[in-house]
């Protein structure tokens, strides 16, 4: 990895059509109205119009085994290799399973064929396999893993440090887990980042994905993570390679949280969110003192545990991790409201991503000056602080995000780097 290269980096936007092949910007993993939880407005042409603003061209479509879900997306243009359009915005067939130890797997898929298939097969094992998005199954990880590939699909876990239902809440290794099965990747999270996870040395020849796991369609949700690739089309296939780094294909920046924003970044209890260091809470056998809660492991302290080195050993392919905050929150905090869905903080982001073209232009790349002129002082000295790092981080913990305060203390701090969050590595 080259350091200078970093402290150098541009965002541009990433284009369609470039001179040897594509770069897309693209979150895999999102969950449809068929999910539990989940926004009413997790639908098909919501999505695909907001994903353009965001910067996003290509979205997963998330829970694929859905029978009702999978009928919208089969409505669709299908332009190439399982890859349908609506709008201007393509979607992948993807999903998320819970298997039997409550570890979560994502999947993606090359064809509605393949979905059907899947289906049938996971059907013996799932009560809820028609009706939930994201279906439950009597099935182990490897068992899992198996039969994807058996439809030639592509399988590696979701979120994969997270207390509650991640491969690593539940084991120490990825072989414990998948056995011998093929996975094609591992996804971070947004409490984990590769300063986090190339501590780990099985993790090493593994290709990450950071995906927003979104499960409503405004800005502050999807595309809050994503992952550009380099491609010669956008199709199933294509993917396939970048994920096993084949052909030249590859995803050359990874786009996601300060993982301290993350919700389960720092042990924490999950009822009055007081923060523990690990001794602590195992010495109050996971009890909060504050309140009686239960405490959860924090995906840092987690890491830690697992980890083969102190610091990060990054693997030769490994992509820059560029990390990134809602601009809708940005935008809140400069118009001090706390709700980042009133119709001031939405109408304001629409106007800035329209007049710049995308979300993560408006972050990073444009002048303030000119998002003074469109959005107004106040916004243009936010983003600019938040370009040179100067903000305060509350750590996030127990199932509560962390949040960026621009505090006049932080200010006053001496913040002269220029690239935000990037002089990490
Ligand atoms: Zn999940
Ligand atoms: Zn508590």
């Amino acid at each position: 990895m080259n350091l200078l290269l970093c402290k150098d980096f541009k965002y541009s936007p990433a284009k369609l059509h470039s001179g040897d092949g594509l770069e897309i910007n693209a979150d895999l993993h999102i969950h449809s109205r068929f999910s539990g939880a989940t926004s009413n407005n997790m639908r098909i042409a919501t999505i695909a119009e907001q994903a353009p603003l965001k910067g996003l061209h290509l979205v997963g479509s998330g829970d694929a085994l859905h029978p009702a879900w999978l009928e919208e997306i089969r409505s669709l243009e299908e332009v190439d290799e399982g890859i349908f359009l609506a709008g201007d915005t393509r979607f992948i067939l993807t999903l998320e399973v819970e298997d039997a130890r409550r570890v979560h797997h994502f999947i993606i898929l090359p064809s509605i064929s393949a979905a059907e298939e899947l289906r049938e097969k996971f059907g013996k094992y799932s009560v809820d396999i028609e009706k939930d998005g994201r279906p439950h199954l009597t099935l182990k990880g490897e068992e899992i893993a198996d039969l994807v590939n058996d439809v030639g699909g592509l399988v590696g876990p979701s979120h994969a440090f997270v207390p509650w239902t991640s491969i690593y809440k539940e084991y120490n290794s990825l072989r414990e887990c998948y056995g011998s099965a093929k996975i094609a990747f591992l996804e971070l999270g947004l409490s984990a980042d590769t300063e986090l996870a190339d501590t780990i040395a099985e993790l090493q020849d593994i290709t990450f994905l950071s995906n927003s796991d979104a499960h409503s369609p405004w800005p502050n949700k999807l595309g809050r993570e994503f992952n550009r690739f380099k491609l010669r089309e956008v199709s199933f296939t294509e993917i396939k390679r970048a994920l096993l780094r084949q052909k030249g294909n590859r995803i050359v920046l990874n786009v996601g949280f300060d993982p301290r924003l993350g919700k389960y970044h720092r042990t924490a209890c999950i009822k009055c969110y007081t923060h523990y260091e690990l001794e602590e809470a195992s010495k109050l056998k996971w009890r909060c003192i504050q309140c009686g809660g239960r405490i959860k492991k924090g995906v840092r302290d987690r890491i830690h545990e697992i980890a083969t080195w102190d610091k990060p050993h990054h693997p030769e392919h490994r992509p820059l991790y560029l990390r990134i905050a809602p601009l809708a929150e940005i935008i809140a905090q400069a118009l001090k409201v706390s709700n980042v869905y009133s119709s001031r903080v939405q109408n304001l982001w629409r106007k800035l991503v329209v007049a710049f073209g995308n979300e993560i232009r408006v972050l990073v790349d444009v002048d303030t000056e000119e998002i003074a002129k469109v959005g107004g002082e106040a916004i243009a000295e936010l983003i600019r602080r938040f370009r040179v790092q100067d903000f305060e981080i509350i750590e996030g913990g127990g199932g509560k995000y962390g949040e960026i305060i621009f505090t006049k203390q932080a200010k006053k701090r001496k913040a002269v780097k220029n690239q935000l969050s990037l002089d990490n590595w």
